[in-house]
């Protein structure tokens, strides 16, 4: 007998919500929502499903966050089950998104119906935000729910966001805070010529290299107990015309750096600028500012879901700020408290993502348990 959870996640899986799709999969939870006598808005923007359901009015807000997206299958033969049939295989759902995150919706949604229905609820409000935009470019997800809410003076306290933080087994990580992430886009000018002529041109791979050495060996902090140190990473070099005779007249360089809070985007800015000036060198750069470090300190939220966890699992949870972006970076500069926990993480994105089907109901209770404990 299949729980309400499992059954709730088979239903969304089937729905094939590959970005900026949702599929229907925010009608089906609203559905069960407006039931409980949450009051739905759906807030669509740029071609993004978006919905923000809140039941009651009083502080504090907690709210449960997730997107309805899913990533591309890859090559769909490659799966052992077909990707959205969402077949249990050894007690695990196996499907596009399982991990990635519908478990960690199901979780929420079926959470909050027992919460709610068995009368618990007795301080302050419950809300949900899901979006269909958190795996592709997010401008119009999170990001724009966040701007209403905060043009009405809607505060959230709690956030939790269902994102598959476990990595060993369910219980092990929470993530209460993400590194900023800066791009540049670097052009360093040179002049085009001749390789038998090379007092006519100016090499420009040749002044790259110097540069890309320093550039790479700079230390820019030590990180901190919750950020590892700063680093830099060029992901792409393009340079040349195909031809071996000629100069080219640039070189294009990629570069990200995942950085903690003890740097800043005006130092790092600085940084660069100051060692091209110093390789006296022409660029253009353009920068791409697509996340802020955010940290949420040991509190109210994360005791909460700390107890909830070793509660249902006996694990204590430890908490860091690996991975990549998330959209709590939305959230968090409002002054929310906000943390991410959900399922194991090691099939996200792979061909036969899967989710345990023990795990998705364990992680419903904690759900459930953080809400007693901050609501109840
Ligand atoms: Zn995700």
């Amino acid at each position: 007998m299949q729980s309400e959870t499992v059954s709730l996640l088979i239903e969304l899986v089937k729905r094939e919500s590959v970005t900026p799709d949702d599929k229907g999969c925010q009608a089906l939870i609203s559905k069960r929502l407006e039931k409980l006598g949450f009051v739905l808005e759906s807030m669509p923007s740029g071609g993004v499903t978006n919905l923000w359901a809140r039941l009651g009015s009083a502080a504090p807000l907690m709210v449960f966050a997730g997107h309805t997206d899913v990533v591309p299958t890859g090559n769909p033969n490659a799966w052992s089950s077909p990707p959205f049939a969402a077949n249990i295989v050894d007690d695990h759902v196996i499907g596009r998104g399982a991990a990635d995150m519908k478990g960690g919706v199901a979780a929420m949604v079926t959470a909050v119906e027992r919460f709610v229905t068995s009368g618990a609820h007795q301080n302050g409000s419950l809300a949900l935000l899901l979006t269909s935009d958190e795996e592709g470019p997010a401008t119009h997800g999170t990001q724009a729910v966040v701007h209403q809410l905060q043009q009405r003076q809607e505060q959230i306290d709690y956030c939790l966001i269902g994102e598959p933080s476990s990595t060993e087994q369910l219980g092990d990580v929470i993530r209460h805070g993400r590194r900023g992430s800066l791009g540049a886009s670097l052009v360093i000018q040179g002049v085009q010529g001749h390789v038998a002529y090379p007092h006519l041109a100016d090499n420009p791979i040749h002044r790259a290299l110097p540069f890309l050495h320093e550039l790479t060996h700079i230390e820019w902090d030590q990180g901190n107990e919750h950020f590892p140190p700063t680093s830099l990473q060029i992901s792409n070099v393009q340079a040349g015309t195909g031809a071996t005779n000629v100069i080219p007249s640039d070189i294009r360089v990629e570069f990200n750096l995942r950085y903690s809070p003890e740097t800043t985007i005006v130092h790092i800015k600085s940084t660069i600028l100051q060692l091209c000036n110093q390789h006296t060198l022409k660029t253009t750069i353009d920068w791409n500012d697509s996340a802020r470090p955010f940290i949420t300190n040991p509190g109210t939220l994360t005791d909460a879901l700390q107890h909830a966890i070793s509660h249902e699992t006996g694990i204590r949870a430890t908490l860091n700020t690996a991975g990549g972006t998330s959209d709590g970076r939305f959230i968090a500069p409002t002054g929310a408290q906000v943390i991410e926990f959900g399922p194991i993480n090691a099939t996200i994105h792979q061909i036969d993502e899967r989710v345990s089907c023990t795990d998705i109901n364990t992680l419903s209770r904690i759900y459930e348990s953080v809400l007693r404990q901050l609501l109840g």
